[in-house]
Protein backbone atom coordinates (compact mmCIF):
# COMPACT_ATOMS: atom_id res chain seq x y z
CA UNK A 1 0.00 0.00 0.00
CA UNK A 2 1.12 3.52 -0.57
CA UNK A 3 2.42 5.72 1.71
CA UNK A 4 2.06 9.41 1.68
CA UNK A 5 5.77 10.96 1.24
CA UNK A 6 4.74 14.67 3.19
CA UNK A 7 2.67 13.32 5.90
CA UNK A 8 3.89 9.24 6.15
CA UNK A 9 0.52 8.36 6.44
CA UNK A 10 -0.24 5.05 4.71
CA UNK A 11 -3.25 5.36 2.04
CA UNK A 12 -6.18 2.76 2.70
CA UNK A 13 -6.64 0.12 0.24
CA UNK A 14 -10.15 2.23 -0.98
CA UNK A 15 -8.42 5.29 -0.97
CA UNK A 16 -5.90 4.08 -3.07
CA UNK A 17 -7.87 2.29 -5.68
CA UNK A 18 -9.54 5.65 -5.95
CA UNK A 19 -6.84 7.84 -6.42
CA UNK A 20 -5.14 5.35 -9.29
CA UNK A 21 -8.59 4.65 -10.88
CA UNK A 22 -8.57 8.66 -12.47
CA UNK A 23 -6.48 9.54 -15.40
CA UNK A 24 -5.05 12.34 -13.28
CA UNK A 25 -1.39 11.83 -12.64
CA UNK A 26 -1.44 13.82 -9.22
CA UNK A 27 -3.01 12.36 -6.45
CA UNK A 28 -4.23 14.02 -3.70
CA UNK A 29 -3.41 13.05 -0.29
CA UNK A 30 -6.75 12.18 2.08
CA UNK A 31 -4.91 13.20 4.94
CA UNK A 32 -2.45 15.87 4.22
CA UNK A 33 -3.91 17.56 1.04
CA UNK A 34 -0.62 17.24 -0.54
CA UNK A 35 -0.33 16.22 -3.96
CA UNK A 36 1.31 12.68 -4.70
CA UNK A 37 2.60 10.70 -7.96
CA UNK A 38 3.12 7.48 -8.61
CA UNK A 39 6.56 7.07 -8.91
CA UNK A 40 7.90 5.11 -12.10
CA UNK A 41 8.86 2.10 -10.90
CA UNK A 42 5.43 1.43 -9.54
CA UNK A 43 3.80 2.32 -12.55
CA UNK A 44 5.91 -0.41 -14.33
CA UNK A 45 5.06 -2.91 -12.17
CA UNK A 46 1.54 -2.17 -13.03
CA UNK A 47 2.24 -2.39 -16.89
CA UNK A 48 3.94 -5.82 -16.29
CA UNK A 49 0.43 -7.11 -14.63
CA UNK A 50 -0.78 -6.41 -18.19
CA UNK A 51 0.95 -9.49 -20.03
CA UNK A 52 -0.15 -11.76 -17.33
CA UNK A 53 -3.74 -11.13 -18.01
CA UNK A 54 -3.74 -11.25 -21.75
CA UNK A 55 -1.89 -14.62 -21.23
CA UNK A 56 -5.25 -16.64 -21.34
CA UNK A 57 -5.87 -15.62 -24.96
CA UNK A 58 -3.51 -18.02 -25.95
CA UNK A 59 -5.80 -20.98 -25.03
CA UNK A 60 -8.41 -20.35 -27.30
CA UNK A 61 -9.81 -24.19 -26.86
CA UNK A 62 -10.69 -23.36 -22.84
CA UNK A 63 -13.70 -21.70 -24.81
CA UNK A 64 -16.24 -19.47 -22.91
CA UNK A 65 -13.99 -20.50 -19.77
CA UNK A 66 -11.91 -17.91 -21.51
CA UNK A 67 -14.26 -15.20 -20.63
CA UNK A 68 -14.06 -16.09 -16.73
CA UNK A 69 -10.47 -16.20 -16.34
CA UNK A 70 -9.98 -13.20 -18.25
CA UNK A 71 -12.65 -11.28 -15.91
CA UNK A 72 -10.88 -13.20 -13.08
CA UNK A 73 -7.55 -12.18 -13.61
CA UNK A 74 -8.69 -8.27 -14.30
CA UNK A 75 -10.60 -8.24 -11.06
CA UNK A 76 -7.94 -9.95 -9.48
CA UNK A 77 -5.19 -7.04 -10.85
CA UNK A 78 -7.70 -4.16 -9.91
CA UNK A 79 -8.09 -6.07 -6.22
CA UNK A 80 -4.25 -6.06 -5.51
CA UNK A 81 -2.50 -3.89 -7.58
CA UNK A 82 -2.79 -1.25 -4.33
CA UNK A 83 -0.38 -3.08 -2.67
CA UNK A 84 2.14 -2.75 -5.14
CA UNK A 85 1.94 0.99 -5.68
CA UNK A 86 4.21 3.57 -4.55
CA UNK A 87 4.06 7.37 -4.45
CA UNK A 88 6.25 10.26 -3.94
CA UNK A 89 6.24 14.18 -3.84
CA UNK A 90 7.60 14.20 -7.46
CA UNK A 91 6.02 13.77 -10.48
CA UNK A 92 7.44 10.41 -12.32
CA UNK A 93 8.48 10.78 -15.83
CA UNK A 94 11.00 8.83 -17.90
CA UNK A 95 14.47 11.20 -18.52
CA UNK A 96 16.95 9.74 -20.42
CA UNK A 97 19.67 13.14 -20.05
CA UNK A 98 19.26 12.26 -15.97
CA UNK A 99 21.14 9.48 -14.61
ZN1 LIG B 1 -0.12 13.01 3.15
Amino acid sequence: MPTCENCNTKWSWKQTIKKTSTLDPAMTCPYCGEKQYQTQKSKTECASLIPIILLPNFFIELGSLLLILFTVLILLCVLFHPFFVEISNKEAYINFFEK
